[in-house]
């Protein structure tokens, strides 16, 4: 059967590689990638800054999408002024194509699965807001930030509860997951269309859905780090399943 190809959006940032230190680099991490392609697909980067003929040229090509994670969202794009907890790695031009590509997916059917700043950027992209910090704006909630340096990726932080009949649900074949955790901000409102189908016990939203659309799936945890529980493989796997299908 023919492989589907699956556009992941790209990040900017300087090569730590001692040979080429400090080169702009288009990156994809290695764990979506490998996620990807352990779920029968083919992964392409789309690179940051297309002019708007090409992004389109290149999504009419795609089978799917992937949303990585990645640095906050521009709150000027939902309304706000900047927190002062907002990182210092708001990337203008991700936050426009990501938003472009949202848009055109919720419309033409192209399945969608959403990791962490995805399932915010999607939200923000539809009409949403965001939590800027969770910490600070809502001090009652679980720990939701750990970094890298505190844990490993795999880290389960805590549970996550899927509302019955969602897709994840049927995805997951579970109503209570245990997930990692290494976001800041969340979905607050939640825009127009769209369907909360996850939430930390303390509420934060874990998980969103556009019902309807054959595939547009947004979790807020980092599944491609949890490749080996077989849930987490299922959410790989079903994406890569209904993208396979649109070719069909
Ligand atoms: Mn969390």
């Amino acid at each position: 059967m023919r492989k589907p190809l699956i556009g992941v959006t790209g990040e900017r940032f300087a090569s730590g590689y001692s040979p080429l230190p400090n080169q702009d680099v288009h990156g994809l991490l290695r764990t979506y990638v490998e996620a990807l392609i352990g779920a029968g697909a083919l992964p392409v980067i789309i690179p940051l800054g297309l002019a708007e003929d090409d992004r389109r040229a290149l999504a009419a090509r795609l089978d799917g999408l992937l949303l990585p994670g990645g640095g906050d969202i521009d709150p000027a794009l939902y309304g706000e002024d900047p927190h002062p907890k907002l990182a210092d790695d708001v990337d203008p031009l991700r936050d426009a194509l990501e938003i472009a590509l949202i848009r055109d997916a919720a419309d033409t059917g192209l399945p969608l699965l959403a990791v962490c700043r995805g399932v915010q950027v999607l939200n923000v992209a539809l009409g949403g807001t965001l939590i800027q910090d969770i910490p600070s704006q809502l001090p009652d909630a679980l720990r939701h930030s750990f970094s890298l340096r505190d844990a490993p990726r795999e880290n389960l932080a805590h549970e996550v509860q899927i509302s019955e009949g969602s897709r994840l649900a049927a995805i997951l074949g579970t109503p209570i997951a245990r997930v990692n955790s290494r976001h800041h901000q969340a979905a607050r409102d939640v825009a127009p269309g769209l369907e909360v189908v996850a939430r930390a016990p303390d509420g934060v939203i874990e998980g969103i859905e556009l019902p309807g659309h054959p595939y547009f799936v947004g979790v807020q945890w980092h599944p491609e780090n949890l490749q080996a529980i077989p849930e987490m493989k299922r959410l790989f796997v079903s994406f890569v399943e209904a993208a396979t299908g649109r070719g069909a």
